[in-house]
């Protein structure tokens, strides 16, 4: 059995569902109800594979709300992914993919140290950021997309924005090494690890992301805010492809420019409705066959029995094994999403 660890991306929004889900005591309350609030179960999935097979999970609430992390709550934020974790590990959950804000939280505030939860040491092979998939299927939307909206890479500027990310690193890599691509330019704050990234890929300009943009004729939008990214639209290159990685997404309505092509990355298409209602929730509008390609990488690692953290730590992620992953993500009749 697969899981996904989720979380909705702001307050007002997690209102909203609880209502729609008929959970009334949560609809009414305010941030400090759900720094409180433990996880919830709150779908049954079953997802069916090209080659015939059909594997079951479940999807958990965490409960856990960005505004934590603006209003500095980081204690409640923490129990919020430990208390999920143990939750799915509780319920006989193989392998769950850390969604969302999840992975971040987990990495950034060193929770490997903090694995018993009560009576429950936390097993970490059941878990998987499902980052290396993600980056795999925004790899391959920058190349669909180059090739739809006629930018040839071997002419192009590509931006990776969160370049020193597990991400943004893993992307770098691969547009290094498998694209052609003229140009790289990194944009992130901590310097020193930007000199590195760009030490250990042999090239690549480092810019601030207002230097980089007039530039760029492929963005690549991997940063980690809470609270989304915030772009000044004249800035932008014309043509130019934004790819939106973050979580939540909101460039396509902050950007609607008709030669700016923004692209939902990091999303898959799954060949086979899910009958499931999570995605509707968690990202509003996504219709049944698109999902996050982290949620994806759980249901992968279901399909092919491989019960291991296969994404995990911080950039450690190789091109083999996003080689690897994609092909089984081909095989199972996930595609990724170039609209
Ligand atoms: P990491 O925390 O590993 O990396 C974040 C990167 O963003 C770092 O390079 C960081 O560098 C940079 N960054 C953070 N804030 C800013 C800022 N204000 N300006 C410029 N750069 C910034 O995150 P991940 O790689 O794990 O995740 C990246 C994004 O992808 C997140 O939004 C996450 O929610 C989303 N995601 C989407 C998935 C999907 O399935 N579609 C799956 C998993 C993640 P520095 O701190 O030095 O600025």
């Amino acid at each position: 059995m697969f899981g996904l660890i989720g979380h909705l991306t702001s307050l007002s929004h997690a209102r909203e569902v609880a209502k729609e889900l008929g959970y009334d005591e949560y609809a009414e309350q305010d941030l400090d109800f759900w720094c409180v609030a433990p996880p919830q179960i709150v779908e049954d999935i079953s997802v069916k594979s090209i080659t015939g097979k059909t594997i079951v999970g479940k999807y958990v609430e965490s409960c856990f709300l960005p505004e934590m992390l603006l209003t500095k709550k980081f204690k409640a934020a923490t129990r919020k992914i430990l208390n999920a974790m143990a939750h799915a590990q509780k319920n006989g959950i193989n392998i769950t993919a850390l969604g969302g804000f999840s992975s971040i939280i987990f990495e950034n505030f060193n929770l490997m140290e903090m694995r018993q939860v009560r009576n429950i040491q936390l097993e970490i092979e059941r878990f998987t950021t499902g980052n290396t998939h993600t980056a795999y299927i925004i790899c391959r939307q920058v190349e669909a997309a180059a090739q739809k909206y006629g930018i040839p890479l071997s002419q192009a500027t590509v931006t990776v924005c969160g370049a020193t990310g597990d991400i943004g690193s893993a992307v770098c890599r691969w547009l290094h090494a498998r694209t052609g691509v003229l140009d790289i330019i990194l944009v992130a704050r901590n310097q020193e690890r930007l000199r590195s990234l760009r030490t250990s890929l042999g090239r690549g300009r480092i810019m601030t992301i207002e230097e980089a943009l007039p530039q760029s004729d492929i963005v690549v939008w991997v940063a980690s805010m809470a609270k989304g990214m915030e772009i000044r639209p004249e800035m932008l290159k014309q043509p130019c492809i934004l790819i939106d990685g973050g979580y939540p997404k909101n460039l396509a309505n902050t950007v609607q420019i008709p030669d700016v092509h923004v692209i939902n990355g990091g999303m898959v298409e799954h060949a086979l409705d899910i009958d499931w209602k999570i995605m509707k929730w968690v990202s509003r509008c996504a219709p049944s066959r698109q999902l996050f390609a982290c949620f994806a990488e759980s249901m992968l690692l279901e399909f092919e029995g491989w019960y291991t953290n296969f994404s995990w730590g911080r950039n450690q992620i190789t091109i083999e094994k996003m080689e690897q992953i994609g092909a089984v993500s081909v095989k199972h009749g996930f595609k990724p999403l170039v609209s």
